[in-house]
């Protein structure tokens, strides 16, 4: 049985999923070494969800990526039947010049570390794990899925900042992020629905990192996300779109450091800054707290007049979608930002809204209200696949 291998790291995380190639795609398990460097811990678990590993390491044994991507590889190797014969990786950042997903070797993973310096917090994470591979199994193919490529079709109207164009030149750019669940959005909506997928629509990936993505005829007109993973829609911990001004006052006139202003944007902002409770939309739900419900009145509400922008862009509005960790498990924010959708025709049915059916909307609605799980994983491994074919 040929695999794929699916890797998304992240700063203290190492997510993975294993796809059998027959028939198409087969996921066959799901694992994350989580804790990297403090308390690391392996989770694999199959695709009828029975534990397959469970466990604890020393922080010195698992001190980085790299040596996590060693592990999970270790674990494949002596638990795992199948014959990997290609690696997708998740890498934040594809620059101007990705718009589709590569096969990677040293020029081009080269090329990629030039990049960190558009995503310091991301890239270099999503990249370790690659180096590690090539210099271990250079004859192993490993393909690069970008969360910009999606987006690089945006017209240059609407991927530029206000600033001397030469910034542009040079990279400054209003680029998109979550490419890779809008694509995989885009595609299942064409076919549970394809004549709304050929429309008009906002699909809202709200996890702990969020975004809205305008799609016309499928194809991504317009996002929330600019330059980085920061603006638009407050998310767990990270502030959202905030006026320039207020980080020239933190430097300027509070004297806070690059370091510590990057910490408080992208780690004490969002829900977790506004509630002072936590950056978990199940913990602010439950708790009475009442700024757990104020940083849930400003998320809604924020959202309510991103959607507007968007519809904005698209001339109209034929459906909105929600998806990711929020977007797919909260019926009580759906019926919310539902609510802030009214005025453009949408309405929710609250019976199908609480089974979290795939059309929520009454039958008299005239924008439909979709919700729809996303797939990063499954997207990335579609694409090795068909990069390796
Ligand atoms: P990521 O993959 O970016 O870590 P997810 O898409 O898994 O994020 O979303 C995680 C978030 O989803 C959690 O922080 C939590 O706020 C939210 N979430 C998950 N389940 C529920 C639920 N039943 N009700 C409300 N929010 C939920």
């Amino acid at each position: 049985m040929d695999t794929i291998l699916v890797v998304n790291a992240g700063s203290s995380s190492l997510k993975f999923e294993v796809f059998a190639i027959a028939d198409g795609l087969k996921k066959l398990l799901r694992g994350q070494m989580e804790g990297i460097g403090t308390a690391p811990r392996l989770h694999i678990k199959g695709s009828d969800g029975q534990v397959l590993a469970e466990n604890a390491h020393a922080p010195n044994d698992v001190p980085d990526l790299i040596t996590a991507m060693r592990f999970v590889g270790a674990w494949l190797r002596e638990h795992h039947e199948g014959r990997l014969v290609a690696v997708g990786h998740r890498v934040v950042h594809g620059g101007p010049d990705y718009d589709r997903p590569i096969l990677l070797d040293e020029a081009v993973l080269t090329d990629l570390e030039r990049l960190v310096p558009l995503a310091p917090l991301h890239q270099p994470n999503n990249l370790a794990p690659i180096r590690a591979v090539l210099e271990r199994r250079p004859d192993l193919p490993q393909i690069a899925c970008f969360d910009t490529s999606f987006h690089r079709g945006h017209s240059l109207v609407a991927s530029h900042y206000a600033i001397p164009e030469h910034f542009f030149e040079e990279g400054v750019r209003r680029y998109g992020f979550h490419g890779l669940s809008y694509e995989y959005v885009a595609g299942k909506l064409h076919d549970v629905a394809p004549g709304i997928a050929n429309g008009r629509v906002i699909v809202a990936h709200l996890g702990s990192g969020a975004s809205m993505c305008a799609l016309l005829g499928g194809k991504s007109i317009e996002s929330t996300l600019g330059f980085t993973a920061l603006d638009g829609l407050p998310m767990g911990t990270r502030c959202g779109q905030i006026d320039p001004g207020v980080i020239l006052y933190l430097l300027q006139q509070l004297g806070m450091a690059p370091k510590e202003v990057e910490n408080l944007l992208y780690k004490d902002s969002g829900l977790k800054g506004l509630s002072g409770v936590s950056n978990d939309v199940r913990a602010l739900l439950a708790s009475d707290d009442p700024r757990a419900a104020f940083a849930l009145e400003h998320f809604v509400h924020r959202i309510g007049l991103n959607a507007g922008m968007l519809a904005a862009a698209l001339g109209g509005l034929d459906a909105f979608v929600f998806t990711a960790g929020i977007g797919e498990n909260s019926p009580v924010l759906r019926a919310r930002i539902a609510a802030k959708l009214e005025w453009l025709g949408a309405k929710i049915d609250p019976a199908r809204n609480a089974a979290g059916e795939l059309d929520i909307s009454t039958p008299d609605s005239k924008v439909r209200l979709y919700v729809v799980p996303t797939d990063e994983e499954l997207m990335i491994a579609r694409h090795t696949l068909a990069l390796l074919n």
